[in-house]
């Protein structure tokens, strides 16, 4: 189906709901609940969900001993091995709750790129699918490191939504909507709608979300709506404490019109 609007979303067929490393770690390893909460009352009216979920490093820090993000590429990968891990269980445990099984998806952009490996993803995406298992995705951290230099998963949940041809995308950071500057600044006004083809030139994005344990920001979440916006797929950005209200339709965030399918 094509959705159109925020109003839509609640019966759409296929989502892609991408979670930023903030929103889930430390101080907010609670809000897991929440995200999970909202995704299993969509999975229960029959949409299939994709949860695009980073967090791997933040999560594994303290499981190193150390208090703040390293500077090292080798250690982040490190700490994403140990934190994935970690990850997965804090969400299987509280699907749990709801008897949904989790299975986990690590991807490479290159794997996206490249034919052979990018039908294997899809075919396994449609089929842990149809047999109604939540899939979560992340970057695999180990061989890649393109989302952790610079967009905490909101290129590769792009190119997840643009492969798994969902009917849209959700984009949750820490902050409730785009603003036309930083949105603590005086006079910054939340962008409600992006017509398809504005490339929102004279915004000045300061960073959201993920300040100290992930490397989104505004600027990445922009140009990860354009990838799924060129392909067909709509994109909301919102605050993961918004996620209920999201996947019900509310008229939040910022809304990215959606190019025609390709
Ligand atoms: N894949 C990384 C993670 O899950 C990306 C987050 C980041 O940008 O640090 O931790």
């Amino acid at each position: 189906m094509t959705v159109t609007g925020r109003n839509e979303l609640s019966s759409a067929r296929r989502l892609v709901v991408k979670v930023g490393s903030s929103s889930i770690s430390g101080e907010n390893a609670g809000q897991i609940e929440v995200i999970v909460d909202a995704l299993a009352a969509a999975h229960a009216h029959g949409t299939e969900v994709v949860l695009v979920s980073s967090g791997a490093i933040a999560t594994g820090l303290p499981y190193l001993k150390l208090d703040v993000r390293p500077d090292d590429l080798a250690t982040q990968q490190a700490a994403a091995a140990v934190g994935q891990n970690v990850l997965i269980y804090r969400y299987q445990d509280s699907l749990d709750r709801y008897g949904i099984t989790a299975g986990q998806v690590l991807l490479t952009a290159g794997d996206l790129e490249n034919p052979t490996h990018r039908n294997n993803a899809e075919s396994a995406m449609d089929r842990l699918l149809s047999l109604r298992i939540l899939p979560i995705v992340n970057e695999n951290d180990t061989v890649a490191t393109h989302e952790i230099r610079f967009g905490d998963n909101d290129r590769l949940a792009a190119l997840v939504a643009v492969l798994v041809k969902a009917d849209a995308m959700v984009l949750l950071s820490d902050v409730d909507a785009l603003y036309t500057r930083p949105p603590h600044e005086k006079g910054a006004e939340r962008i409600e709608y992006v017509t398809y083809g504005d490339k929102l030139e004279g915004v000045e994005f300061g960073s959201i979300g993920a300040a100290g344990v992930g490397t989104g920001g505004a600027a990445t979440k922009v140009s990860a709506a354009h990838v799924a916006t060129d392909a067909g797929v709509p994109v909301l950005v919102t605050a993961a404490s918004m996620v209920a209200q999201a996947l019900a339709g509310d008229e939040i965030g910022t809304w990215f019109e959606a190019g025609s399918r390709r």
